[in-house]
């Protein structure tokens, strides 16, 4: 059996902590999109980590991590990242790298920072983790498989061929220093001796595991809004965001994924650029930021303040929508306690005209929030473990927020640690 849980909104849904809950119970932990540009962030008995690249599951011992086909795979990061984990106590993680896994190469980080300073003010705010000039390369065919280290006469063909353009755009675009191609070979043979211990077919892997009866995780990354097809392009990042997506990054036969747990924040945030229509700004917005997750709202890749706003009802419905959520887990609702009263959006009004359905990019642009607000029940729901024993005014918001996102509610964290969680 598949679960897949994925964010609804712009992603720091708080879908680590739901991984890392839900981990227990699985066999298998598969990343099958994104690279190291988001965190999660997971608080258990061994401390509080921002994972970046691994799976959220590499806390227990039982489960198996794997790095899917789909992923961005930064090696050194990767290294690193295991490392910093057994330092801190974690037992070593049994990770599987896929051999389809593309390679995030040196010059991929260099030309996503090259290309921000060239935008200037119309910079996409990207996080600098080299993701777009990652995913154009796969695409573009000229991209590293991790395969593709094995084989060093041609390796060393292909880094010839490959640096031959990218050294033209480094001159005659960025005015920046050329990229030497032994140097470039030595550090991918350096990569390839990293990463050995990890490499396999996981594609196989996860077909012995299903027809066994795993039970496999697949762990989104950002939410339906960052999707390059259903968010709101440009300001999306560069492989989808979507559960059905699990299916070729992780590559399983898509009718395996059965449960599509959809993690939705009780508010709204954002980091980077982007059609944003529930925004709040000013001290609302700082004083929601102050509280918000867990000591407060910055991203846990940048450490950039995030931007803030209500409920939007609107965007979550559609983003629930898209990813074909099953099921949706609440979170964060903890941190609204201090409010009177919840505006939540409920409609966007374009060009004079109420609509509930998310539009396009150039629409979205021109919306204006509608709000219906809700009263508050201003106090700490922090370790309340049974849904009647919350406010009355707390179930209603979430009774609300339930009906018009159309998705059952079936988990509501009201915490940042794995038991901080209360099952409907
Ligand atoms: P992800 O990328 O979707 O995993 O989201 P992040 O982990 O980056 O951001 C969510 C933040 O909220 C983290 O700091 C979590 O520790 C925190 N968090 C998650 N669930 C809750 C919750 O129910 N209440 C509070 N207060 N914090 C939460």
């Amino acid at each position: 059996m598949v679960r897949a849980i994925v964010g609804a909104n712009w992603g720091d849904e708080g879908k680590g902590k739901i991984t890392d809950m839900l981990g227990e119970s699985s066999d298998v932990i598969v990343r099958f999109q994104g690279g190291s540009n988001a965190g999660h962030t997971i608080i258990n008995k061994y401390g509080k980590f921002a994972l970046h690249l691994l799976p959220s599951g590499v806390f227990y011992g039982h489960t198996t991590s794997i790095i899917g086909n789909g992923v961005a795979l930064n090696i050194p990061y990767l290294c690193k990242e295991i490392k910093s984990l057994v330092e801190r106590g974690v037992p070593e993680p049994k990770i599987l790298v896929s051999d389809r896994a593309q390679i995030m190469m040196p010059y991929h980080i260099l030309f996503d920072e090259y290309e921000e300073e060239r935008l200037g003010k119309q910079s996409f705010g990207s996080t600098k983790s080299g993701i777009a000039p990652f995913y154009s390369d796969k695409y573009a065919k000229i991209g590293f498989q991790v395969s593709e280290l094995f084989d060093e006469v041609l390796l060393e063909e292909k880094v010839k061929r490959v640096l031959e353009q990218k050294n033209i755009l480094l001159e005659h675009m960025y005015h920046k220093p050329q990229l030497n191609p032994d140097e470039i070979f030595n550090t991918l043979l350096s990569y390839r001796d990293m990463v050995a211990p990890y490499v396999t077919d996981t594609a196989l892997f996860l077909h012995d595991a299903l027809k066994q009866g795993k039970t496999v995780l697949l762990e989104g990354q950002l939410g339906t809004l960052k999707d390059p097809d259903f968010g709101i392009y440009p300001m999306v990042t560069s492989s989808s965001t979507l559960a059905a997506y699990g299916a070729i990054g992780a590559g399983i036969p898509p009718y395996e994924i059965k449960d599509i747990i959809c993690v939705v924040k009780a508010y709204s945030s954002a980091v980077g650029a982007g059609e944003f229509v529930s925004e709040i700004f000013g001290e609302e917005a700082d004083e929601l930021r102050k509280r918000g997750g867990d000591g407060g709202e910055f991203g846990a890749t940048t450490g950039r303040p995030r931007r803030m706003g209500w409920f939007d009802a609107v965007a979550t419905r559609y983003g629930c929508r898209m990813q074909g959520a099953t099921e949706v887990a609440l979170t964060v609702l903890d941190v609204l306690g201090y409010l009177d009263e919840l505006p939540v959006c409920v409609g966007y009004e374009i060009d004079g005209k109420v609509t509930k359905d998310f539009p396009v990019t150039a629409k979205l642009a021109k919306a204006k929030p509608v709000y219906e607000k809700l009263p508050g029940w201003k106090c700490d729901i922090h370790g309340v473990k049974n849904y009647a024993d919350l406010p009355e005014n707390c179930r209603r918001y979430i009774e609300f927020i339930e009906e018009e996102i159309g998705t059952p509610i079936t988990m509501v964290s009201n915490g940042p640690a794995r038991e901080d969680i209360i099952r409907r």
